[in-house]
């Protein structure tokens, strides 16, 4: 049970005159030189339509990237008898050559496809150049180096013998194929999500968010090129309810591995539900969703180590993090300094296309997240209960910008206070400083999530105080930091309520949610 101890992927800074900007710029730009022709990658083999979907920019929405060919009913049913057909070979193969596989992969992405998957994942879902690394460089190659380490760490736990008795577990992967359902927002969880099943020995179909299909077209050739054998990971670009109905009614459907929106989650579990007769063994169904992720500050807060919460928390990725601040109560003794120093920083962020490296809010991803996120803002302008405290425009002509938006309410129930808007918007509640303990009632009682949160304060018991009445308000609890930027490895990461199963992603909790375990006693 010997496998390299996993570390962290370090990240590159892409700080000007490094060469490590010189090469990923050329990347860009060779990628935009050029139209990519991109398949479906089903049963080891490359699978190209007469249907083609162009791809483009979200921040240059009239520029042509090339095309992706769209399947059909048919090619989920190839996808899933290519994983049914693969599954022996597969399971039966050692761990350590499975966990071989994965860790090459980790190893291809983190040196020579480092600039293309960066390039793919900033072009096709505007990000900018540190946080593309940070995601699909760094992130997708933790889960892997990590994944891999908590694999064995499952293999290896056995339950006690006794004498002429042996007792021993075998880590079975599921019964049936799994389906990996994957977002747009973060390419390291698109890689995640098929890998961690098929990393235990499970084959997997998989179907990526249409907007994340350039950066998820170059995991697949990763996962190939490490070795990943025919049959194993196989990914479609099926509209979701031509999927959803040959998948939900397989017999060998064996589990969902879903990042995405809390209806689209409920509305799969209901069909699971309601087909839970014509499956062979109840489906695994494990899924991160939606968040309404608070910052609260104490009165002895630092006004601002807040205030950088508030803009880095909401909106790195234009706020598109299931983990981004999007409701804050700050006491009013530091309200004035804090709003100062958000507005102050956030004159600092440029917004633009991706190419340009000093750019630090990009696009959001397409023009239905638009339409959404600017009703948000202009019902709030509307209202007599909000006034604007930064940003409040929005732009698509050329790309889908949207500004970096700060609103102050004097309704703690606000629709922006309530609503996941996954885009950068944040609402501020200001409350009275001796109220603390009754704002805290407040954010558990506000939304139906419970993903991420922060505390910020300098009195120990006040963050003891909340640490108590927020207990079941976050799966992913920060005192005195951001609620964004969980490192794989470090901070597990997974909510409950309305966010998810909180099967923490990257960690042996979710690993051991695709095994079936069988006890093995032997007497002698
Ligand atoms: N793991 C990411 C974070 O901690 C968020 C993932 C997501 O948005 O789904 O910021």
């Amino acid at each position: 049970f010997n496998v390299p101890v996993a570390k962290n992927e370090p990240i590159n800074s892409y700080a000007p005159g490094t060469k490590e900007r010189e090469s990923l710029q050329a990347a860009i730009a060779e990628a935009r030189s050029k139209q990519v022709d991109i398949p479906m990658f089903i049963n080891g083999k490359e699978v190209r339509t007469d249907k083609k979907v162009p791809l483009s920019p979200p921040h240059d929405h009239q520029h042509i990237l090339g095309h992706f060919s769209e399947g059909d009913a048919s090619h989920v049913k190839e996808s899933i008898d290519a994983a049914l057909a693969a599954k022996a070979a597969w399971a039966n193969m050692s761990w350590e050559n499975r966990a071989s596989i994965f860790l090459k992969a980790a190893e291809l992405i983190a040196g020579p496809y480092r600039d293309k998957i960066n390039a793919a994942t900033m072009l096709g879902q505007s990000k900018n150049a540190f946080q593309a690394e940070i995601d699909s460089a760094c992130e997708i190659v933790d889960f892997l180096r990590f994944n891999v380490q908590y694999m064995t760490e499952i293999y290896k736990q056995q339950p006690a013998s006794s004498e002429g008795i042996w007792n021993r577990v075998e880590q079975r992967p599921l019964e049936g194929f799994v389906f990996a359902l994957t977002p747009f927002n973060f390419t390291a969880i698109a890689g995640n999500l098929p890998t961690a099943p098929a990393m235990m020995g499970n084959t997997v179909v998989w179907k990526p968010a249409y907007t994340q299909i350039y950066s998820a077209h170059v995991l697949m050739e990763v996962f190939n090129e490490a070795g990943v054998p025919p049959g194993v990971i196989n990914l479609f670009y099926v509209d979701g309810p031509t999927a959803g109905d040959i998948i939900f009614q397989h017999p060998d459907f064996a589990g969902i591995h879903f990042t995405g929106s809390t209806a689209v989650f409920q509305h799969i579990w209901k069909t699971i539900g309601e087909n839970i007769y014509k499956y062979k063994s109840y489906p695994r169904i494990v899924g991160e969703t939606g968040g309404k992720d608070f910052i609260v500050a104490h009165k002895s807060a630092y006004a601002k180590q807040v205030a950088t919460a508030i803009t880095r928390g909401a909106f790195e990725f234009q706020g598109q993090k299931c983990s981004a601040a999007s409701r804050a109560y700050i006491p009013s003794n530091i309200w004035e300094d804090v709003k100062k120093y958000v507005q102050e920083d956030l004159k600092t962020f440029k917004m633009g296309g991706t190419e340009d490296f000093s750019n630090f809010i990009n696009a959001v991803i397409d023009e239905k997240a638009f339409d959404r996120i600017a009703k948000y803002i202009d019902d709030a302008k509307a209202s007599d209960k909000v006034e604007v405290i930064a940003g409040g425009g929005h732009d698509k002509s050329k790309g889908y910008f949207v500004e970096p938006t700060v609103l102050l309410t004097t309704d703690p129930k606000y629709t922006t206070m309530c609503e996941e808007i996954f885009g950068p918007v944040i609402t501020i509640y200001v409350y009275e400083p001796e109220e603390f303990e009754a704002t805290l009632k407040l954010v558990d009682e506000t939304s139906p999530y419970a993903l991420t949160g922060a505390v910020f304060s300098q009195d120990r018991y006040a963050l003891e105080v909340a640490v108590k009445a927020l207990e079941q308000s976050a799966g992913n609890f920060y005192l005195n930091d951001k609620p964004t930027g969980a490192v794989v490895g470090q901070q597990p990461f997974g909510g409950a309520r309305g966010s998810g199963t909180n099967d923490k992603a990257g960690s042996m909790i979710n690993l051991l949610r695709w095994v079936s375990p069988r006890l093995i006693k032997e007497t002698f």
